[in-house]
């Protein structure tokens, strides 16, 4: 009876979807509006600059040695930053399939040839990269904040503006991707650098909204770091994050207290397993007690966790699946987990080959690794998108608040470098499942994309988008309880969480998904010189911000800037940084952090792994659970 209403109510919408389709492509085309924000009318699906992609392609990149003894040249004194800006080590490079693999190859004259992994499924691939959007607008008036040569960004805002606010860390991990304490110089900006790059980040067109994430080093060190945060609020920016290994929050909930009083919204949370023997290689004695803590801390000021997760290939790969896990037990206090693969910069830089082979770690690995390691039928060919597919939402967002000051959030990364699926979490009953099996997710984007390129007035786009989540949605295979009225909710949230600059877009995006959450899990790729892509540069979606403009991510750590930037611009000696300010603890070789016990009564444990019935949500793979352990006995 249930299943025929659903199915019959299914049809009706579709039925109502084809005649508005029809007629809406009779009619002629609408102009999409021209914001004060952009350079120009929004723009259609086909006037988007597309990506490059496919297989085989050639393309440029770079050559390891050459790249870092172009550095080391700045370093010595023996070239200036514009000579490096200009000669960074460039050579050419061919992207194929062999083997069951994408590889890139690349042979350089001097060096030799050299062969990376890019992907060891070519179908998944292919797949990401069939459903990338096209790019962002061109950037204008942009000269001051993007001249970085070959590797200057020509389009779009990012979707992250990456602020490092010190080189310093109190932790020594290996890898560390820009290889903390080890370069012997102290690298601090201050507010008369802050003022600079916020200045800068707001002075071009396309001016978007952006996600700022304050960085390092170890953000938290900085003296400036609460003023940080003060200014780019001020300064009318909305996201505000820092990237962290938790230790400063987890010894301090006023700590957690202060910084979202000083404007904070969210915490990108280092965390590469469950267990300590999974993070052995970052040397914190408590790691397991310490993010607990923070996660703790974090939530009570009111703020949301993102899991920063760096996967290696046969270090922590085993149990990426637990971590899943563990973020969907802890969804009240989790949004979401960005899964890194390793990037060989900072103290790898110097990798053996037989050592990349072993630890390179593809996007595509990734969402095959969470299926085995998962009993959601969580299925890569069905499951997962690029994660520009984000930016489909953002595009319909701006067509439909014609009045922003700025634009949505409009994450345009490349396909092969982002990708990401969505769950949905029943947060009572800790249950999660993928859309698609519920969902014609696929089908629902490009019927956004129809949509909104046909230029209706809003009141159409909203009743014609309505009808395409109405008749994409399977009643019969949805969970119970989630019906058509819940499923709007969690898309106003979702519009919320991912475009939104209002105020209270934070609050406004959960209280949309209270029992139903949408939990969205990201791999995104970062670039070293091994792998390196430049036709993937130049729309960068994690520019990092200083003080000679805004450079590419993967260009400030894969293509060497960071080094030559923070020779040029150190503050000082790690000596003289010492003995002017005295010594901060650095946690290594299992020294522990002390924290002390929480002044309110502890809360009950925050996860509890134990073997999962099947339908719940996992799980085969990783064997060394101590978080029971560790929790009862508080590390
Ligand atoms: S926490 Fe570890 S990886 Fe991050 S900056 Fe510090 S040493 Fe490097």
């Amino acid at each position: 009876m249930f299943e025929s209403m659903a199915s019959h109510s299914r049809l009706a919408s579709s039925a109502a979807w084809t005649i508005a389709s029809s007629v809406n492509r009779v009619l002629p085309e609408g102009a999409l509006p021209a914001p004060s924000w952009a350079p120009g009318r929004l723009l259609k699906k086909h006037q988007r600059t597309p990506m490059r992609t496919g297989v085989p392609r050639r393309t440029l990149s770079l050559c390891p040695d050459c790249n870092r003894e172009a550095v080391e040249a700045v370093i010595r004194g023996q070239n200036d930053v514009a000579g490096f800006r200009e000669r960074p080590g460039i050579i050419d490079a061919e992207i194929l399939e062999e083997g069951g693999r994408i590889l890139m190859r690349k042979a350089c004259e001097t060096h030799g040839p050299f062969e990376d992994v890019l992907s060891n499924h070519p179908d998944f691939f292919q797949r990401m990269e069939a459903q990338s959007l096209g790019g962002d607008f061109d950037c204008v008036g942009d000269r001051e904040v993007h001249d970085h040569g070959p590797n200057s960004i020509r389009a779009g805002r990012g979707s992250y503006l990456i602020v490092d606010l010190t080189n310093r860390c109190n932790m020594m991990c290996r890898p560390c991707f820009m290889d903390a304490n080890g370069v012997g110089y102290v690298d601090e900006t201050d507010m008369e650098d802050l003022k600079t790059i916020f200045d800068r980040a707001g002075s071009f067109k396309p001016n978007r909204e952006i996600n700022v994430l304050f960085s390092g080093g170890e953000a938290t060190l900085s003296p400036i770091f609460l003023d940080a945060i003060r200014h780019a609020k001020s300064m009318g920016f909305h996201r505000l994050h820092v990237s962290t290994n938790g230790i400063r929050f987890a010894e301090s909930r006023d700590f957690a207290v202060e910084a979202s009083a000083a404007g904070l919204h969210g915490v990108y949370l280092q965390f590469d397993g469950v267990s300590e023997e999974k993070n052995k290689h970052r040397g914190l004695g408590n790691y397991i007690e310490v993010k607990l803590r923070a996660l703790e801390n974090i939530a009570a000021a009111g703020m949301q966790t993102t899991l920063q997760v760096t996967v290696v290939n046969g270090l922590n790969n085993d149990c990426v699946g637990e971590i899943v896990r563990f973020a969907l037990r802890n969804a009240d206090q989790i949004h979401g987990v960005i899964f890194q693969p390793v990037m060989f910069t900072g103290r790898d830089e110097r990798i053996s080959t037989e050592d990349r082979y072993a630890e390179r770690y593809p996007l595509s690995q990734l969402a095959y690794d969470l299926q085995a390691q998962t009993s959601i039928d969580w299925r890569p060919m069905r499951d997962w998108y690029p994660a520009s597919a984000y930016a489909i939402f953002s595009h319909l967002d701006d067509v439909l608040d014609r009045g922003l000051e700025r634009g949505s959030l409009f994450p345009d990364m490349h396909p092969d470098h982002a990708i990401m699926s969505p769950l949905l979490v029943d947060t009572d009953k800790g249950k999660a499942i993928p859309i698609p099996t519920f969902f014609d997710l696929g089908r629902f984007m490009q019927d956004v994309v129809q949509i909104t390129d046909s230029g209706r007035p809003p009141r159409v786009t909203r009743a014609m988008v309505l009808l395409s989540l109405l008749r994409n949605f399977n009643q019969a295979k949805a969970p119970s309880g989630l019906g058509p009225y819940e499923l709007r909710s969690l898309f106003e949230g979702s519009l919320y969480r991912f475009t939104r600059s209002d105020d209270d877009w934070s609050r406004q995006a959960s209280a949309k998904t209270a029992h139903w959450r949408l939990m969205f899990f990201n791999g995104m790729w970062f670039q070293d010189a091994y792998n390196y892509d430049f036709a993937t540069i130049y729309n960068s979606n994690a520019p990092v911000a200083t003080w000679q403009g805004e450079i590419s991510f993967c260009a400030y750590n894969g293509g060497g800037w960071r080094k030559v930037l923070e020779s040029v611009h150190h503050t000082a000696t790690v000596a003289d940084w010492y003995r002017n300010h005295g010594r901060h603890q650095i946690y290594a070789a299992g020294k522990k952090v002390h924290l002390v016990e929480s002044l309110s009564r502890r809360p009950e444990p925050l996860v509890q792994i134990e073997a999962a019935p099947v339908g719940t949500f996992f799980t085969r793979g990783c064997r060394d659970l101590e978080m029971k352990r560790l929790v009862r006995s508080g590390g």
